[in-house]
C-alpha cells in the first residue's frame, strides 16, 4: 500500500495532526528542505547515522506515545505516531546514495 493510500485511510489526518501540532508542520519542512550533497542520504537523515540528532528523533517530542501532560490526547497514540512518522519520512527528497547503490544492489 502506498503511503498516500495508508494516510487517507487514517481515522485522524496528517493535516489535522499539523493543526493540533504546529511542530509537526515545522518537521516536515525541516524533512522537505534537507541539504542534499553528493551523500545524502534520506535515510541516513532519518536515521541519523552519522549524525548527533535525526528527524525520527525529533518527531518523538511533539508526537509520543506517552506525550507529557497528554493535553492533546490524540497526539500520543500509536496511529498519529505512525501518520506523521511516514508523513516526515516521506517529505525527505530521495537520496543520492541509493540511486548510486542500486546500480549495483536492490535492497538500501
Ligand atoms: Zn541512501
Amino acid at each position: 500500500m502506498s503511503v498516500d493510500a495508508l494516510l487517507a485511510r487514517a481515522p485522524i489526518t496528517w493535516e489535522e495532526l499539523c493543526a493540533l501540532e504546529p511542530q509537526l508542520t515545522a518537521l516536515s519542512d525541516h524533512a522537505l528542505n534537507a541539504k542534499r550533497g553528493r551523500n545524502y542520504c534520506k535515510y541516513d537523515g532519518w536515521y541519523g547515522f552519522s549524525a548527533r540528532s535525526s528527524l525520527k528523533q525529533e518527531l518523538c517530542a511533539p508526537v509520543e506515545w506517552h506525550r507529557a501532560g497528554t493535553d492533546i490526547p490524540v497526539l500520543s497514540t500509536p496511529e498519529a505516531y505512525r501518520i506523521a512518522y511516514f508523513a516526515v519520512f516521506n517529505a525527505l527528497p530521495p537520496c543520492a546514495c541509493c540511486a548510486r547503490k542500486r546500480r549495483n544492489e536492490r535492497s538500501h
